[in-house]
């Protein structure tokens, strides 16, 4: 289910919106406090604040246009690390085993993998296109950087440039996400 970094030929995201069904969302504690000055849905379970919904149920802010599943936070400039990470996981210790495939140098010691649940996760030999995405994972994990480009999902770069325009093919969240965004403001 971890695959170490160096086991894996390339990541796409689909937009398929699974990661948004299945799993619970962890928020770092100002990422809670935004939602919560919003009016968002939290749960807090053994002291940790997550977005509020269950494992295996949508998760509040994932709308669909385009035949994609998006976010609203993305659009909005507040999705959570955790969101911006899956399915690439960083650590300080080869937790996952396979540590010679896991480590990166990279603004120190690192043990990457990635999550083959994702279908947008290739195996393989790892190229320069993997290194660099996992060090933008590192980065963001770090907290360093905050703009997603090889981890993200949306227009690629040379898609973007082709197109001039803006950095989303979308002219927001449809009106019943909007909508269901307001109700939680009350
Ligand atoms: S990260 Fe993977 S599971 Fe999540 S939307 Fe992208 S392709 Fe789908
Ligand atoms: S916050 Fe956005 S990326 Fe994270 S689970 Fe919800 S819709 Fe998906």
């Amino acid at each position: 289910m971890h695959l170490p970094w160096r086991r894996v030929s390339s990541f796409t995201c689909y937009q398929c919106g699974l990661c948004c069904y299945h799993f619970m969302v962890p928020l770092k504690p100002i990422e809670a406090k935004i939602l919560a000055s919003l009016g968002a849905p939290l749960k807090t379970i053994a002291g940790k604040v997550y977005i509020g919904k269950e494992p295996g149920t949508q998760c509040p802010f994932l709308f669909r246009a385009g035949g994609k599943e998006l976010c609203s936070l993305d659009l909005m400039g507040i999705k959570p690390v955790a969101c911006k990470l899956w399915p690439i996981y960083v650590y300080e210790r080869p937790v996952h085993g396979h540590a010679e495939e896991a480590y990166i140098n990279y603004r120190g010691s690192f043990y990457v993998y990635f999550d083959a649940r994702c279908p947008g996760v290739k195996r393989g030999k790892a190229n320069l296109r993997v290194e660099e995405t996992v060090k933008e994972a590192i980065d963001i994990w770090l907290g360093v950087r905050r703009e997603q480009r090889l981890t993200h999902g949306l227009l690629e770069p040379v898609e973007q440039k082709a197109k001039g325009g803006p950095r989303y093919p979308l002219d927001g969240p449809p009106p019943e996400v909007l909508k269901r965004y307001l109700s939680y403001r009350g």
